[in-house]
């Protein structure tokens, strides 16, 4: 176990954006900080960690992008009683190309969905490893033994990893705040650019995300990236893991839930009403953004308009726009796209007492926030994606009327959350037309029953809760080396084992009881397995289910009271009896495959044949083209369509490919041995593909464990070879004591 959450000394914050500006007092330049979420989540946090606030040991320190008012000359003004700001500054043009080309020009929008907005530029790529080198070296700077890193968002991706080349032992949280897409998006970057990205997130202890969708997109795109073992949302690595895990983000619901009977929030709200002449108010606000899906909104409320003609005069549609990124070419178009639509909208419908959707490109204060959150009769929140999508939480914290309507999109993160309210695709303008409507003439007693389950969940889930989960999270670390990396449980498994009365265990050879290496001539199980397994074997049938020929196992079990099977079931031994061959197909088909194997070891340097007595394998570990894994496959499908006298099984396993007759496999030969005995216990364990025909052979009620990364028919995992040597010494443990 690592340190537990309250013996942390200090918390290190690193994000793009340092959330200070400094101001000019009587007292000259002073540091403040922001009212966001992130800064009050951060503060509850150190609470949390039982840091005195204004003890100098104990301020938050938080690295961020140094803008030119925290230059050199206003430098003694980083500091104030709780926070200590630290500028990291960086050449123009590595910034450019870290932020603008690729933050905001690639990753936004691929992880977003939008790949055709995606541009993909190598020197961008060079600036963001330039910038992240940037952050490490000031972050470095401040790293002392006990303290919390936390770092944030899909500028820094490569920062994680770096901090744990650099400290080895530092204990990394990382928070991803937008959508992680499937890996069919993550497979559009470069190789080498998704390698470094992935990589570079699992120098963390804990990788946070919003939603389990991605959650899961992650992990997917660690098996395929990178085909690490993954138990349980922990990604498994050689001398330590990453518990990945979904924390969705939110509001202060305090704050949003008091703030609208502020006087000034109810004298706005006033003010508001009275201009629209107590019509229905619908609302939105989103940052200028294509993610955002305003003119799709725009398009739906038009759809209503049209289909609604008594409603016309009766409701307005107030939209408000924050200005965003508009220097880039592709917000000014979007911006057109949408004033034109206003536009062509009010001309469409407008009267002149009437103007259908008051429109207004600025920000808000929080007052005027919370007075249209309050005022308005239905938000329309419809993000074609968006991670999370605070506007909504705070919409529905600040209703403490209990009235209102929230319309939101599917494809809002917080949509997993708030099934309450309604859920509409942005691009089906019929649809939201319909729930515009269906809004608009919502009983009050549906209103108030929806908005008392979204207001009860934000209240138990906001975002101390957010700040809090994250924090503890760190409490699940494992360091793996001690430790054995599996999903079975482990307590019932034992218990189940030693009360048997007859046990049945079924054990692979290669990449199970010993590791997998270069030269297969060598491979061997490790003296402690040997121990163990001859325990085993003593008091149960033990079978060592193997794809290798028959003199190779016996020798290596030689003396060894175990069973063997070889060739993938085509032999079978019992101790002190002769080998029974199982398999009795002809083998006039050999050599038909032999000579397609041929051309492929002449084609692949240190590739080579073994010949089994039944089967016959092309083995490539050794072998060193690029394309290795996409030749084999070639190769195993010439296989699979070539003409046979019987029907042939080609097997695709670690670094061969190999065929054999069909009609045994290890699947077959296990059922058999199973079926002769009436076994209380069965555990079998494996990690190739072979493997799978036992799990999948096996009654329900059998341990079926799979060694190693991959999905699999075994109900259960254990990360690493080695993680079996443990298990069976438990195993065996269990016998000794009894
Ligand atoms: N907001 C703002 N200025 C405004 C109006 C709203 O800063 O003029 C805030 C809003 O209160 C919310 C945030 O901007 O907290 C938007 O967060 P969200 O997750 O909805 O979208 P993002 O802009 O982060 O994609």
């Amino acid at each position: 176990m690592k340190t537990s959450k309250s013996s942390y000394k200090r918390l290190l914050i690193v994000s793009y954006r340092l959330p200070f500006t400094i101001q000019q007092t009587d007292n000259g330049p002073e540091l403040k900080q922001n009212s966001g979420g992130l800064v009050s989540a951060v503060l509850s946090m150190a609470e949390q960690m039982g840091q005195n606030q204004g003890d100098q040991s104990t301020k938050i320190h938080w690295v961020g992008h140094g803008d030119a008012s925290m230059q050199q000359e206003n430098a003694p003004a980083l500091e104030n009683e709780t926070f200590v700001a630290h500028p990291v500054f960086m050449d123009e043009a590595v910034h450019k190309g870290f932020y603008e080309g690729f933050s905001n020009d690639l990753i936004w929008p691929l992880f977003h969905y939008f790949p055709s907005y995606a541009s993909f530029r190598e020197t961008d790529f060079d600036s963001y490893q330039q910038a992240n080198t940037r952050f490490l070296e000031e972050l470095n700077a401040l790293i002392e033994p006990g303290d919390l890193i936390w770092i944030h968002d899909f500028q820094l991706m490569l920062l994680p990893e770096m901090v744990r080349q650099a400290v080895p032992d530092a204990t990394i949280g990382y928070f991803f705040h937008i959508p992680f897409p499937n890996y069919e998006i993550v497979k559009l970057l470069p190789r080498t650019w998704r390698q470094a990205l992935i990589k570079g997130l699992l120098g963390a202890d804990v990788a946070g995300f919003h939603t389990n969708d991605y959650v899961q997109h992650f992990l997917q795109s660690v098996s395929e990236v990178l085909a690490l073992p993954i138990i349980e949302q922990r990604i498994v690595l050689p001398d330590r893991s990453v518990v990945v895990k979904d924390f969705p983000i939110s509001v202060d619901f305090n704050k949003f839930n008091t703030s609208g009977q502020d006087t000034t929030v109810a004298n706005t709200r006033q003010h508001y009403q009275n201009l629209l002449r107590q019509n229905k108010i619908i609302f939105s606000v989103d940052r200028l953004d294509y993610t955002k899906g305003i003119t799709y909104r725009l398009l739906g409320y038009e759809r209503f308009l049209d289909q609604n003609p008594d409603w016309h005069d009766k409701v307005t549609f107030v939209i408000t726009v924050v200005p965003s990124r508009d220097t880039i070419p592709q917000y000014q178009e979007i911006k057109r796209e949408i004033e034109e639509t206003v536009g062509r909208i009010n001309g469409l419908f407008g009267t002149i007492g009437w103007r259908p959707i008051v429109y207004s490109y600025n920000s808000l204060s929080f007052p005027e926030l919370m007075a249209l959150y309050t005022a308005c009769d239905i938000a329309l929140i419809t993000p074609l994606r968006d991670g999370m999508n605070l506007v909504c939480k705070e919409f529905v914290a600040s209703r403490y009327d209990n009235k209102g309507v929230l319309i939101l999109s599917e494809l809002a993160g917080a949509a997993q959350e708030l099934p309450e309210a309604l859920i509409i695709n942005p691009t089906d303008k019929q649809e939201v037309a319909d729930a515009i409507k269906q809004g608009l003439l919502m009983p009050a007693a549906e209103q108030e029953a929806r908005l008392i389950k979204m207001r009860n969940h934000l209240q138990n889930h906001n975002v101390f809760r957010w700040s809090s989960d994250f924090l503890t999270a760190f409490d699940n670390l494992k360091t793996t080396q001690s430790t054995l990396e599996t999903d079975l449980p482990i307590q019932p498994f034992i218990n189940a084992f030693s009360d048997a009365q007859k046990r049945l265990l079924l054990f692979d050879f290669d990449g199970t009881l010993a590791p997998l290496i270069n030269d297969p001539a060598q491979a061997k199980p490790s003296e402690e397995i040997r121990k163990s397994l001859h325990t085993l074997a003593e008091n149960s049938d033990l079978v060592v289910i193997s794809g290798r020929n028959r003199a190779f196992l016996e020798k290596t079990f030689a003396g060894s009271p175990v069973h063997l099977v070889a060739e993938h079931g085509a032999f079978l031994k019992k101790p002190d009896q002769p080998w029974e061959r199982l398999d009795l197909s002809a083998d006039d088909w050999v050599d038909t495959v032999r000579s397609t194997m041929e051309e492929f070891v002449s084609r692949f340097p240190g590739s080579f044949i073994e010949e089994k007595e039944t089967a016959i394998a092309w083995h490539y570990r050794m072998a060193e083209a690029d394309d290795i894994e996409a030749q084999a496959n070639d190769l195993a499908g010439q296989l699979r369509r070539a003409d046979s006298s019987i029907p042939l099984t080609v097997i695709q396993g670690s670094k061969v490919v190999e065929v054999k007759p069909a009609l045994h496999s290890k699947g077959t030969v296990a059922l058999s041995i199973f079926e002769q005995t009436p076994y209380d216990f069965i555990v079998s364990i494996g990690d190739d593909t072979t493997d799978e025909d036992m799990f999948r052979q096996l009654p329900n009620w059998a341990y079926t464990v799979k060694v190693g990364p991959g999905t699999s028919f075994a109900r259960y995992h254990l990360a690493r070879q080695r993680d079996v040597e443990t298990l069976l010494q438990r195993m065996s443990d269990v016998l000794v004591e009894a």
